[in-house]
């Protein structure tokens, strides 16, 4: 064709289900040599599920008032995490309490109010100084086997704790590979979530570098100083908790099936199609249509 290497380039990309933005996009891509990549929902299906409920013994809650509380208060966030425990809810048949004062903490969980009381759901991080009788062993139980725990706590005091579990996606490993062999270097995984969870899925997908329990400005911290040493740094997400890392980024690229409108919007090319493989074919389309511009 007679159109412009790296304009067919974006037209390429596109078929291979890749939007870039802008042309500038392919040229950023071309020089990537280290990509990052967020865990839930990028790495992983994001579609995890509820494997656990365990009420604490103190607390006096059975199994389904326990996941009844969590689902409630989890109803209005778009988390992956949120939707499992609100599925499961729903497959237990349970009805959901009215919540209100909901307030979301990205990489953290959230907090509404239910029946006049507050009740906090998330990552084992905000339990903080409220740790109550055999929730750290339970908490623990669950990172070992590579699930993620949440904790519920109601007014401050922990009730209970639900384990989850997600799946690699199945062009996990194979995308890494191509990503290893492109840049010469292991993908990084940059997760919100547990040491132990996560460096559990990352073996499985050939990862070897990890950084866990992430809040969103700590993702483009880590890329902000991998790019003051010189490197240009892709960055891969799909969550709200990701929207600070992609715009850091030399390049950043948005997971569009289940990414978060902040993800898509900041990011400068968006995966349409859910395949993360097509990550990899884009950086070498990208170095192919360079190299007939230069
Ligand atoms: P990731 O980086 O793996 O995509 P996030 O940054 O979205 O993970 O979340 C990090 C951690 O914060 C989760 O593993 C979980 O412990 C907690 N978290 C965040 N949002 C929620 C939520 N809505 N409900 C429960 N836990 C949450
Ligand atoms: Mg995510």
């Amino acid at each position: 064709s007679t159109m412009p290497p790296l304009l067919s380039a974006i037209a390429n990309a596109g078929r291979h289900g890749v939007l870039a933005k802008s042309a500038v996009v392919m040229e950023r891509l071309a020089q990537i040599d280290t990509v990052a990549l967020d865990k839930t929902g990028t790495l992983t299906e994001g579609t995890p599920r509820v494997t656990d409920i365990r009420p604490l013994r103190t607390a006096g809650l059975d199994e389904d008032t326990l996941l009844g509380l969590a689902a409630a208060a989890e109803h209005p966030s778009e988390h992956p995490l949120a939707r499992a425990i609100v599925s499961a809810a729903h497959e237990h048949g349970l009805p959901l309490a009215k919540a209100g004062g909901f307030t979301s903490t990205p990489g953290r969980g959230v907090t509404a109010v239910i029946d006049g009381r507050t009740v906090q759901v998330g990552s084992p991080a905000i339990l903080d100084r409220a740790v109550g009788a055999g929730t750290e062993e339970a908490v623990r139980e669950l990172e070992d086997t590579g699930r993620t725990a949440v904790v519920v706590l109601r007014d401050g005091v922990p009730v209970g704790v639900l384990g989850v579990a997600d799946r690699l996606r199945p062009d996990a490993a194979v995308t890494v590979a191509a990503l290893t062999r492109l840049t010469g270097r292991s993908p990084v995984l940059l997760t919100g979530d547990n040491d132990r969870a996560a460096r559990y899925l990352a073996a499985e997908a050939g990862i070897t570098e990890v950084r866990a329990g992430l809040l969103p400005q700590d993702k483009a911290a880590a890329v902000r100083q991998w790019a003051a040493e010189g490197r240009r740094v892709l960055m891969i997400g799909d969550g709200v908790n990701d929207a600070p890392a992609l715009a850091a980024a030399h390049s950043g690229i948005a997971l569009g099936k289940a990414g978060s409108d902040l993800a898509l919007e900041t990011a400068d090319a968006v995966v349409v199609r859910d395949e993360l493989a097509t990550v990899p074919a884009v950086l070498h389309l990208a170095r192919t249509a360079r190299r007939l511009v230069v």
